[in-house]
């Protein structure tokens, strides 16, 4: 076994805070939310583990006298050094599962808890969505308490071994029961099952050891993201109490509609209106686009509900490459308000084109669309 001292990169006479202190910050870097590298969650074990020995004193003492907590341990601990607790155990106990209780014998329980989750929602516009981009973001959760740096204690002072448990966090009981006497184990009502009391808490945070923050996050909002995405950023969400860790931090997008453009997946969809002699004669009409203007030919006798497939400018493909089209969408805009000439002007094409009593057709096939059989009102008669 590795020596405890060694694992937290402590002095053997080192203090209680320093000792939490260390521990704090190799928690920080190997808790397995942050780092996933391989080896990382059992360094993680075990720097916990060997915070659990040397921050109690009891445990520390027993340490220091045998050169293991197993020995002489006077009935506490003992509990998750065993080799049948899994990690899920041992972060349980000692970022809150077994906190308020220390239920099955397994000692004080600890003050510090792991901070839960948080979430917001940020909105962003559909250009954001198909690049990407840096949004600045404001966040307020519970960070470490800048006066006692998560001990809880007003600075100058330290917790205390409670003089009812003796440390141990748990008052042994007899009771009477059909059984005959009976002893049972509580946690001890003076220090809630801490094994310490803290006689002057930090005037700033009440010794909860985490104050309320706000701040400024720049977060990187990747290309291709949709409303209901979320981002998980670890370690910004509310910090724990006592110096635990803090939880993650999600951020859930929402897209702001676009004025102009309406995405589909990754393709992005436009409508182009354009006028019936445009669409007649054809020409070429310059559109903006998220990347900027594009030339979009419209040859002659474009129908309405064409379209037009700008390939590659649509959004970004969130975990990949490439992006999805932009799909222009033609409508021919039938003239209204005539004047007289301009009237005269249509009739006498109408005239040209055979179409003065013109009747609609309902088609079929792939131009198929409903034409309502019409009477041409050209000719008011
Ligand atoms: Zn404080």
């Amino acid at each position: 076994m590795s020596d405890h001292y060694q694992v937290l990169g402590v002095s053997r006479d080192a203090t209680g805070e320093e000792i939490k202190k260390a521990y704090r910050k190799l928690a920080r870097k190997l808790h397995p939310d942050v780092n996933t590298a391989p080896g990382a969650a059992d360094e993680f074990k075990a720097v916990t583990h060997a915070y659990e020995v040397l921050s109690d004193p009891q445990k520390r003492r027993v340490y220091d006298t045998t050169g293991n907590e197993n020995g002489t341990d006077n009935g506490f601990g003992g509990g998750f050094s065993g080799q049948g607790f899994g990690f899920q155990d041992i972060f349980d106990t000692f970022f809150g599962g077994g906190a308020g209780g220390g239920g099955g014998g397994r000692g004080p329980a600890s003050r510090t808890r792991r901070g839960q989750d948080a979430l917001i929602n940020v909105r962003i516009d559909l250009k954001d969505a198909v690049f990407g981009s840096n949004k600045k973001i404001d966040v307020e959760t519970a960070v470490l308490c800048p006066t006692c740096e998560g001990s809880c204690c007003q600075p100058g002072t330290s917790p205390r071994t409670c003089d009812i448990c003796h440390g141990s966090g748990q008052v042994q009981r007899s009771v009477r029961s059909i059984l005959g006497q009976v002893m049972t184990t509580a946690p001890c009502g003076s220090c809630q099952g801490f094994g310490t009391v803290i006689p002057d808490p930090c005037h700033e945070c009440a010794g909860e050891g985490r104050v309320r923050s706000r701040r400024t996050l720049t977060i990187k909002v990747p290309a291709g993201v949709g409303t209901g995405t979320r981002i998980q950023l670890s370690g910004q969400g509310e910090a724990g109490t006592a110096g635990g860790p803090q939880g993650d931090l999600y951020v859930e997008i929402r897209v702001n509609a676009d004025p102009v453009f309406v995405r589909e997946g990754d393709d992005l969809h436009a409508t182009l209106t354009i006028p019936m002699t445009a669409a007649a004669l054809g020409t070429v009409i310059t559109m903006d686009t998220f990347d900027g203007p594009r030339e979009i030919s419209i040859k002659s006798g474009t129908q309405s509900g064409e379209v037009t497939t700008l390939k590659g400018l649509g959004v970004t493909h969130l975990r990949g490459y490439g992006r999805g089209d932009l799909l222009v969408h033609v409508q021919v805009e039938t003239p209204q308000k005539l004047d007289a000439e301009q009237e005269g002007l249509l009739r006498k094409l109408a005239e040209l084109r055979g179409e003065e009593f013109a009747e609609g057709r309902v088609g079929s096939g792939s131009n198929a669309g409903v034409f309502a059989k019409l009477r041409d009102r050209l000719g008011n008669h």
